[in-house]
Formats: C-alpha cells, structure tokens, sequence
C-alpha cells in the first residue's frame, strides 16, 4: 500500500541574485522545501504531497508545474480566482543576504478557509508537516480550523511532524506567537525546533529546556536543532543527544532545518529508531548547507 507524506504550508516565488545584476528565478518555502527533500529521501512505496492554495494566474500555474516536475503531488492544491502566489526578493551587500517579501495578499494564506477541504485533504495522509510559518499566515480562524483538522487525523491514526520555525516579524505580537505553536505541539507527535529561535522567543537557556516545555505538552518526540552544537532528542522521557560532523565550509545555510526534517522523518518513518534518523537528518543538512540556495541536488 502506498502510503503519503504531506506537507503543507506557502511556496513563494524567489528572486535570487544572479550574474551581471540580474536575478534569477525559483521557487522555495520551508515546507515546500522539506517536501522537495523528503521526495528524495522517501522510499518508492511514499508519495510526497504539497497543500496549498496558489492564484489562477500563469506564475500559480508556472509552481504548480514545478511541484509536478519534482514528483510532488499536486491534487490537493487549491487555485483561487484572482488571486496569486508570494514573492521574495534576496539582495547581497557585501556578501549578506537580506530578504524582501511580497506575500501579505497570497492565495497561500487562505489554505484553510475551506475546513471541509482541509479535512478531507488531510485524511489522505499517514505523515502531515508542518510549521511555524504555515500557522502565521493564516487568519486566527485558519489557524482553529488548521489545529482541529489535525487533532482530527492524528485522531485517525496519522502522524503529526511541526517545525515551530519561529519568525516574530509574520505575527501579529509575540504573545500570540507563544500561543499559537504551543497549540500546534499539542496536536503533534515529533517536534523539530531550531534552539537559536527558540532561546529568542521562549528564554530556554538550553535544549534541555525547549525539549521539556514541548514534551509538557504532551509531545512523544521532541528533536532540538543546534546548528553546528549537539542535538538533543527526547524520546517518551528518555534523552539523547547527537553531535552533527562539523562542516569547515559553511557556503549558505538557507534550508538546513528544512532538509534536515526531510532525512529525520524518512528515516524515522523507515526504522522507527532515533540514532540513525538523527545522523542521516544531519548528513543531508551538511551537504545542503555546503552549496547554494534552498534546494541542492546530490
Ligand atoms: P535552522 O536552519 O532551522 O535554523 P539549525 O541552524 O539548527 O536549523 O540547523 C539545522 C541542522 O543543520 C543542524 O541540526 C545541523 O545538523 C545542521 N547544521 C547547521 N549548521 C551547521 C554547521 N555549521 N555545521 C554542521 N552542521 C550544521
């Protein structure tokens, strides 16, 4: 039986500098990204869909042949009338990436407007990602419906992966922030935070703090992110930890988590053994983070 990894969440366009001053055209989005990597990862026996909602415009239809071209799954992708898709722009000064975004008016936005939509598209799938962002730009309706589609899943027997990837500047105060990921772990089974984010917005002094405030939550599993320091993984109350090979040359760390995700939930969906998911989530974000942009092949 074929079974289903479904991410979902915003893919934007990107506009990454290229020679000469011009810019050069993509596609990316954390969630997006991990489903990009987890297709790779993913066995034969996966199919790896995308949940979105994009415009009925011909750079919607332009995304949604990528996501086909990539072997990601499209039949759940909503196309609103008159509406289109996000946009980021990435400028270089002297070397440091800054990001422009266009996105407040994105079709991706209202992914769960529709509830019955949602849940149906929900059903479809043994493993649902998500993440911090996928919550932040939704309407506070979105984000109930959102949280009870996947209360209602995993009530059918689905596994929850959410990745809190914290970005104070897409909320609306930080209050509802806090809130609002910590109701998405209530509803999850694994838990990927980024501690750097997480010391930021929640004060944990270390990672043993970010794994117990979300395992409080009643989270099974709980893998803390470290950049180049040691993991921690808190598996039903027993502590690992794993330290990632140390890359000498960092060359642009856009998507380490993502990818990260993608090999940590492959393989834990293959083995169901921590040890080997950790190591074989680090392999991958070491090789991504050795070349540029979000989506590196080989
Ligand atoms: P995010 O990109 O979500 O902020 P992290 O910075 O914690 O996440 O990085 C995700 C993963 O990428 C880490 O768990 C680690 O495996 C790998 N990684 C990131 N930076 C480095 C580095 N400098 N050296 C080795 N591995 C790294």
């Amino acid at each position: 039986m074929m079974k289903r990894f479904l991410s979902i969440g915003e893919c934007m366009v990107e506009m990454a500098p290229a020679a000469g001053g011009d810019f050069r055209m993509g596609f990316a989005g954390d969630t997006l990204n991990t489903a990009w990597y987890a297709r790779r990862e993913l066995g034969n026996d996966w199919d790896v869909a995308y949940f979105t909602a994009v415009g009925d415009d011909a750079i919607s239809a332009r995304m949604v042949d990528f996501f086909d071209g990539s072997d990601i799954k499209t039949d759940l992708i909503r196309r609103m009338p008159g509406r289109t898709v996000g946009l980021y722009l990435i400028q270089l000064d002297n070397g440091e990436r800054s990001f422009a975004y266009w996105r407040s008016e994105s079709a991706a936005r209202r992914l769960a407007d529709d509830a019955d939509i949602l849940r149906s598209g929900l059903a479809t799938a043994d493993l649902i990602y998500f993440s911090g962002i996928t919550v932040a730009i939704l309407p506070p309706s979105g984000r109930q419906t959102l949280f009870a589609a996947i209360a209602e899943a995993r009530a059918n027997g689905a596994t929850i992966a959410f990745d809190p990837n914290l970005r104070p500047r897409l909320w609306e105060d930080a209050d509802t922030m806090r809130a609002a990921v910590m109701d998405a772990a209530a509803v999850s089974d694994i838990l990927l935070p980024s501690f750097e984010d997480e010391a930021f917005v929640f004060g944990d002094r270390d990672t043993k703090d970010t794994a117990r405030r979300y395992s409080g939550r009643g989270v099974p599993i709980v893998v803390v992110k470290n950049g180049p320091g040691e993991m921690l993984a808190l598996d039903r109350g027993t502590i690992r930890t794993f330290k990632p090979e140390p890359v000498t040359s960092v060359v642009d760390t856009t998507a380490a988590g993502d990818s990260f995700n993608a090999a940590f939930l492959a393989s834990y969906l293959r083995s169901g053994d921590l040890p080997p998911a950790l190591a074989s989530g680090a392999n991958l974000a070491a090789r991504v983070i050795g070349q540029r942009g979000a989506l590196v092949d080989g």
